[in-house]
């Protein structure tokens, strides 16, 4: 049992569920969402462009916002089109996202004016989410994740990617609690810098301490091995919570790792998000034992 470790180390683990606040929507992709839709309408906007890889939970949730809030969505997707579409972009397709695919050369130079001109010449006028949604107006919504939490606590756990979500977490926590990331990216050194950048841009100087670890991401983004599953399986029998094998099953594993091994002083209280993402589990194969992609 999990909840044998948390005994034993006295820690008191909670968790609160963004992967539960709307069936389709849920998970942080929609706090980053929130006001970037609020934005968008007071420019009075009629589409949203964006960027995603193939199984990308941001793609999902903006197509998911666009048909519920009358936007016109298209997702400029990294590599190349398939035959049949896998089912995040099924998704995103009958959701009336229009789907353009990029190069992979293309896709890291998405930023560029040169290409933004392009896609504006393409497609016209448009609001441009980054790729994950990941700016300053997403940190105001995921900020408000903590507002939700009506129980005190020291320390509280998030997956990053980006480290927005993160970032946004940091600008609402007190001077008394900390942050604690878990990177799911390999090599990925370069998230605290790009989480003091946003919270520069955003013009927040945290009260809390904040840090990520990056021992946990399992060969890197999407990559998994057969601990994790077993790891996820097992959380889901203590539990009865399902975790997504991208962001949430290394979050989880980590912290229960770091747990085990007496990283939190007795009496510490834990929250961890779980940030949702399950849909992207639908993109490993049927067994949900599989180590790579379909
Ligand atoms: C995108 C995502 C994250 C990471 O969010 P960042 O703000 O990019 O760090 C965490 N969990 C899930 C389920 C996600 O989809």
């Amino acid at each position: 049992m999990q909840s044998a470790s948390l005994e034993a180390a006295d820690v008191a683990l909670f968790i609160k569920r963004e992967d539960l606040v709307d069936a389709e929507l849920g998970g942080n992709k929609w706090r980053k969402l929130k006001y970037n839709l609020e934005a968008a309408q007071q420019q009075k906007h009629d589409t949203l462009l964006t960027f995603g890889g193939a199984y990308s939970n941001h793609i999902y949730a903006t197509a998911a916002a666009g048909q519920r809030y009358g936007y016109k969505t298209i997702g400029i997707i990294r590599g190349e089109q398939h035959a049949e579409l896998n089912p995040t972009l099924q998704f995103a397709t009958d959701c009336g996202m229009q789907l353009d695919y990029v190069d992979r050369e293309s896709y890291r130079n998405k930023t560029s004016n040169s290409c933004i001109n392009q896609l504006h010449k393409k497609y016209g006028r448009f609001y441009l989410l980054p790729e994950g949604g990941s700016n300053v107006l997403a940190l105001k919504g995921c900020a408000e994740i903590i507002d939700e939490i009506d129980t005190d606590f020291d320390v509280i756990c998030v997956a990053c990617g980006t480290g927005a979500t993160l970032a946004g977490l940091v600008s609402n926590l007190s001077g008394k609690q900390q942050a604690l990331g878990f990177v799911v990216l390999k090599d990925a050194d370069f998230i605290s810098t790009d989480i003091k950048l946003l919270l520069q841009q955003a013009n927040i100087n945290p009260a809390c301490s904040w840090q990520v670890n990056t021992s946990y991401h399992f060969g890197g983004y999407a990559k998994t091995d057969q601990a994790l599953w077993d790891f996820m399986a097992r959380f889901k029998k203590d539990f009865d919570i399902e975790l997504d094998a991208v962001y949430t099953g290394k979050m989880f594993y980590g912290l229960f790792d770091l747990i085990n091994n007496g990283y939190f002083k007795p009496g510490t209280r834990i929250v961890a998000i779980h940030t949702g993402g399950l849909q992207g589990n639908k993109g490993f194969s049927p067994q949900m034992n599989a180590n790579k992609r379909k």
